[in-house]
């Protein structure tokens, strides 16, 4: 072997970094092998928040939320196809994750609205910003100051085992220095999802043939194989969630927490379709039923200025804008006279309190300061909810439903966790929580 070490991750997003710096943190030597260039994957792109429920933050602002009542959204999100087991350790260890990414130096202070969920319980830093690139820096600085060995364009091959079937190492290969193996008692696999990788999506939802993707290049899929060749079980991977806004120009995903905070969607005929923060499987097949398949969102300054992430929606030219409502339909082939109608409407039902025309549980503003905005959203492959099939310590099990010692999974690798259909705010979550168990029960294996 080329190297020796307690624990090898495999992924350096949200998930393998919260593996890496917790197994350190329970004395166990760490590497952690990229394939890419980067850090990062998926989870620095995450634009809403991190779920969690009974916090600090939340109390501060006096929301009542309980882990049971995020229990109970995540499974009706998931269509209840969930693992119950799973769903209870995402939920009870929400808010420990949040203070322990807060002990690392994080932000979360912001708790804002996202689809499905009863409460605010999407916590992001002040201001709204991305959250994903926030935790994902906040990790590395913190991998890095332990000093975890970071290897990148490195890939992890091939799991090693002894006679016995105990994990020994990985087999990989580095962009410029070939194979080797690096020995170790516990692998902790967090390579991501694969929703980059259309021929793999196609295969499993034919619906979903040629569809742009919100993910990083890497979300191959090629960690599952990994899995499946060290005899993983792999699980729900028919389920793939298209999130419903990613901007027909430039393909830019558009984070929930815009509808979130505020903006509505409308067609081309200038009317409300859906209750605009219903869960992400729903509000995709809403859009992709209207005229073209597309929809606008349409918000004003006042949602803007409560999410500094919309300024770079704007920046990169994705967000039109006028002062006229009925102008801004118009230059978009809006029927703007209807628009004007429909959030006259729509600031009625906030001034009442009740959405009476499509339930939307949420009214924060009126629509009527300043600038109006419009961008023209489409679905897009976002999440991939299938993956290694785990229990509750993060322990990769077999075809048998037996562990396979020594190999851990965490992330969005992973199945079970979100059913059929994820949570916006539950992927950061999930890798936090899953992470920090798979690292610590990585460690302690790796010390028996
Ligand atoms: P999660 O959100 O579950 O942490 P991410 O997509 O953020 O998942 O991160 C997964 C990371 O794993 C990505 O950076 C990806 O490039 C990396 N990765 C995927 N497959 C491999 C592999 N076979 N070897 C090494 N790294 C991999």
């Amino acid at each position: 072997p080329q190297a020796s070490v307690d624990v090898v991750v495999v992924g350096s997003g949200g998930a393998g970094f919260s593996a890496a710096v917790s197994a350190h943190d329970k004395g166990a030597k760490v590497i952690i092998v990229e394939k890419e260039p980067v850090i990062g994957g998926n989870a620095k792109l995450a634009a809403g928040g991190m779920n969690a429920a009974w916090t600090d933050q939340q109390k501060a602002k006096g929301i009542e939320d309980s882990s049971d009542l995020m229990a109970k959204d995540t499974m009706k999100g998931g269509r209840d196809l969930n693992d119950p087991a799973l769903v209870k350790v995402l939920t009870t260890q929400s808010k420990s994750s949040v203070d322990w990414l807060t002990a690392l130096g994080a932000d979360l202070k912001d708790v804002g609205r996202m689809g499905g969920a009863s409460v605010n319980r999407s916590h992001r830093p002040t201001g709204g910003a991305g959250v994903g690139a926030h935790v994902v820096q906040v990790l590395y600085d913190n991998a890095m100051e332990r000093k975890v060995d970071l290897r990148l364009n490195t890939r992890g091959v091939e799991i090693l085992k002894d006679k016995t079937g105990k994990v020994r190492g990985i087999l990989v290969k580095g962009k410029y220095t070939g194979y080797y193996w690096i020995q170790s008692d516990a692998v902790v696999l967090a390579t991501g999802g694969f929703g980059k990788n259309n021929d793999r999506v196609a295969k499993l939802d034919p619906k979903l043939k040629g569809f742009i993707a919100t993910n990083h290049p890497g979300a191959t899929g090629d960690g599952l194989d990994v899995a499946a060749n060290a005899g993983a079980k792999l699980i729900d991977l028919q389920y793939i969630q298209a999130h419903p806004t990613l901007s027909v120009k430039g393909g830019v995903m558009v984070t929930e927490a815009v509808r979130g905070n505020g903006a509505i969607l409308v067609n081309r005929e200038g009317k409300r379709f859906v209750n605009e923060i219903t869960t992400r499987d729903k509000a995709a097949a809403a859009i992709l039923k209207q005229t073209g398949g597309t929809a606008f969102l349409i918000f004003d300054d006042s949602v803007r200025k409560s999410l500094s992430k919309i300024n770079k929606y704007i920046g990169l030219g994705v967000a039109p804008t006028n002062p006229s409502l009925e102008k801004l339909g118009n230059s978009l082939n809006i029927n703007g006279s209807q628009l004007v109608a429909t959030i006259a409407r729509y600031n009625k039902l906030v001034a009442s309190g009740k959405d009476t025309d499509f339930e939307r549980p949420n009214l924060p503003r009126a629509l009527n300061e300043g600038n109006y905005y419009a961008i023209e959203v489409t679905p897009g492959v976002h999440h991939t909810m299938g993956g290694v099939n785990i229990d509750s310590k993060a322990e990769i099990l077999n075809a048998k439903g037996m562990v396979i010692p020594g190999l851990f999974g965490a992330g969005e690798v992973t199945g079970g966790v979100h059913g059929a259909n994820r949570l916006g705010g539950n992927a950061i979550s999930d890798i936090v929580t899953f992470g920090r168990l798979a690292g610590a029960n990585a460690a302690a294996y790796s010390k028996q």
